[in-house]
């Protein structure tokens, strides 16, 4: 369009303002939140991946971010040539509006939605539209296999089958998201990365496969069913053909259950990647508090802004170590906000993406260490005394 006055210019740059604060992801988070808030939103969590190519992903994030902010959509989405990998929440009076408008674009037509069992509304803050080399980092090279041949697709009901019919069922999610909840009896990886849990599981199943009564079927399953198809595919590329997944992962797994009224294999809680962190699928507990290891599956992370910590955590703990891993977490988040900001200067806040404790004996012996040098030495933060002295001179 072409400005033949001086009144266009100014919506032109406000809409050129508006184009570059989406190309930053800048977000008016908490002004979008109250307006969302105000008339009480109720919203679906979803998610949704597709492989395709997508010949310009950055030309497709910036329509994408357009049209979805527009509707009070808010999540984290993935956008890379090998295809589109999503999970967001849509308020629930646009669910139909979204699913034309993820329809209209050629690419995503007829991409099935997983709906979460949970709708707490909370699930996510902002809307995140990033260009990734990859929708799923496994650290593989692109020649390494080849992504289009998988397995076989199951529903829960066959899945559930199999599994009575003796295969061999493997969790294809990182240690931690196993942790709190996992289909009973199946092969859990102790790594903590998809990369690292892909060739443990090829590992595993080539012993498996050299023992006297070799490899039954193998049956993979993970979140959202992403991560099986290229799992399956590494796998099927190093000659294990015998191979299904469960389609639409354990988020779908749960929904079918519930709409057929069958019987769940998958025990506890479901690791999500949003605020909520999990997803309850049934009512059994198959972990244990990290720090005193009683029965329990709350997940959380230490409050300790540096620390940041994946734990399971029971509430006499939480209570204790004031919802915090260690007492030298403990002794920081308890301080004043202020002296806390201080002593958080240079040190650097721990990422988003934290690393869970994946040796609970190992924490139970440093939360001893630590009690012990605090009864002692009355802090396990010598630097704090200064720290104080200058930010509160009062007290
Ligand atoms: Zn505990
Ligand atoms: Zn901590």
């Amino acid at each position: 369009m072409l400005l033949v006055d001086g009144r266009n210019s100014l919506p032109s740059l406000r809409l050129s303002l508006r184009a570059l604060g989406n190309e930053r992801n800048i977000q008016p988070t908490d002004a979008l939140r109250a307006q969302l808030d105000r008339g009480t939103v109720a919203r679906t969590t979803l998610s949704f991946y597709r492989y395709v190519h997508l010949a310009d992903p950055l030309l497709l994030r910036n329509s994408l971010f357009t049209t979805w902010e527009a509707m009070g959509v808010l999540g984290r989405i993935y956008l890379a040539k090998e295809g589109v990998n999503a999970q967001l929440s849509v308020p629930t009076n646009m669910f139909q509006a979204f699913r034309d408008a993820v329809d209209v674009q050629a690419e995503f037509n007829g991409v099935p939605f997983k709906i979460a069992v949970e709708e707490e509304g909370t699930s996510f803050s902002k809307l995140i539209i990033k260009v990734r080399p990859k929708i799923v980092a496994d650290g593989l090279a692109d020649e390494a296999y080849d992504t289009t041949n998988v397995g076989e697709h199951l529903d829960a009901t066959t899945f559930n089958r199999r599994i009575e019919e003796g295969a061999l069922v493997i969790d294809m999610r990182n240690n931690y998201e196993c942790m709190i909840g996992h289909f009973e009896g199946a092969y859990l990886p102790k790594a903590d990365t998809f990369r690292g849990a892909i060739e443990e599981v090829k590992e595993v199943m080539t012993l498996r496969q050299r023992q006297g009564e070799g490899l039954p079927e193998v049956l993979l399953y993970c979140t959202g069913g992403i991560r099986c198809e290229k799992a399956s595919a590494y796998l099927r590329h190093h000659g294990f053909s015998n191979v299904g997944q469960l389609h639409g992962g354990i988020i779908d797994y749960a929904r079918q259950i519930k709409a057929e009224g069958l019987t769940s294999k998958y025990k506890g809680q479901n690791f999500v990647f949003d605020g909520r962190l999990a997803e309850r699928i049934t009512d059994d507990v198959v972990s244990t508090c990290t720090q005193c290891g009683t029965p329990n599956d709350r997940i959380t992370n230490c409050k300790q802004h540096c620390c940041n910590l994946l734990l399971v955590q029971c509430d006499a703990c939480a209570t204790k170590y004031a919802n915090c891993c260690s007492p030298g977490c403990r002794e920081i988040h308890t301080l004043p906000e202020e002296v806390q900001k201080q002593w958080r200067k240079g040190r650097g806040s721990a990422s988003a993406k934290s690393k869970a404790i994946t040796d609970p004996e190992a924490l139970r012996d440093l939360i001893r260490h630590e009690e012990e040098l605090l009864s002692i030495n009355g802090t396990l933060h010598p630097e704090l005394t200064s720290i104080s002295a200058s930010t509160l001179p009062n007290s």
